[in-house]
């Protein structure tokens, strides 16, 4: 995915930088490492997709960017690849926690735990152990950048399952107690809220796969905001914003990059008062 020119007219904003990415391989991740890297960082991918992952990287040129395989669910993982970053560069300056995995929708009686347990496992517990593990190096560093991948289903019911709607509202009292307990130290914790983006995890979401294109015609006729469709690169920008020292004194924040649709029910635009 190449990053476009609404990237590449500002100066490098990441210089000097070094920036671990779960789930770097694919989606909304890849195009962060895309857009960190043209920014000057040294980006680390950590993901469980070792052939993607290792493409990417080459793809973006081994100077700057390298795979490392982690789950995110395995601590040992999680551990060694912040611990790959420290030893590679000597610091990790952003923690950018962005793995995740949705399960199918299903009438609440036909949830299954199991799903549950997969989808908070991977989102909440991977986040929890990012954020651990990121903070065990920036704490003595007294910096740090920590952001986490949210979505409009950390806000709101009915956007996504139960699984995936809890544990994106969990990512947001990890982000908030995080940045209070890590703001004595100059570690900064965020979330990124995107609405739709047509990605993998995305597009199959229904048990259905949907081409990207008719994928983002449905959800932007579900939009509140008409005109642009968001893309990867959108949420890239938000979170390069988080990742960068142009947010230095942004922490606990919730960055919705929805383009209005949580703060909106257009039930009642609908509403006809000749009718009553
Ligand atoms: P994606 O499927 O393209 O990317 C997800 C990545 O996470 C993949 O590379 C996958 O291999 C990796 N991953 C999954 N389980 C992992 C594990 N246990 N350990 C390490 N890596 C793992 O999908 P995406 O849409 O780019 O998803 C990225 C994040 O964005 C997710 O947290 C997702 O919930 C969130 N999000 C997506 C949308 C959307 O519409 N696409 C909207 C809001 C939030």
């Amino acid at each position: 995915m190449a990053t476009t020119s609404s990237s590449s007219f500002a100066a490098k904003r990441l210089e000097g930088k070094v920036a671990l990415i779960t789930g770097g391989a694919s989606g909304i991740g890849e195009c962060t490492a895309r857009v960190f890297s043209h920014h000057g960082a040294k980006v680390i991918i950590a993901d469980i997709q070792d052939e993607l992952g290792f493409s990417v990287c080459n793809d973006i040129g081994s100077d700057t960017a390298s795979f490392v395989h982690c789950d995110v669910t395995v601590e040992d993982d999680v551990k060694n690849a912040v611990n790959f970053a420290v030893s590679k560069y000597g610091k990790l300056d952003i923690m950018y926690n962005n793995a995740g995995v949705i399960d199918t929708p299903k009438p609440l009686i036909y949830n299954d735990k199991s799903d549950f347990d997969r989808v908070m496992n991977v989102i909440v517990t991977g986040t929890l152990l990012g954020t651990k593990h990121a903070a065990r190096v920036m704490i003595p560093a007294r910096s740090g950048s920590i952001i986490a991948t949210g979505s409009v289903a950390s806000s709101m019911g009915g956007v996504g399952t139960y699984a995936y709607t809890c544990a994106k509202h969990a990512l947001v009292g990890l982000t908030k107690n995080a940045a209070v307990e890590l703001g004595q130290f100059g570690v900064r914790v965020n979330c990124v809220s995107p609405y739709a983006v047509a990605t993998k995890l995305a597009v199959g979401f229904t048990g259905v796969e949907l081409e990207d294109e008719v994928f983002e015609k449905i959800m932007s006729s579900h939009a509140n905001l008409k005109g642009p469709v968001l893309k990867a690169e959108d949420v890239a920008l938000a979170v390069l914003y988080l990742a960068s020292d142009e947010s230095r004194y942004v922490s606990g924040h919730n960055l919705l990059v929805d383009g209005g649709f949580t703060v909106v029910n257009p039930s009642l635009l609908a509403f006809d008062p000749t009718t009553i």
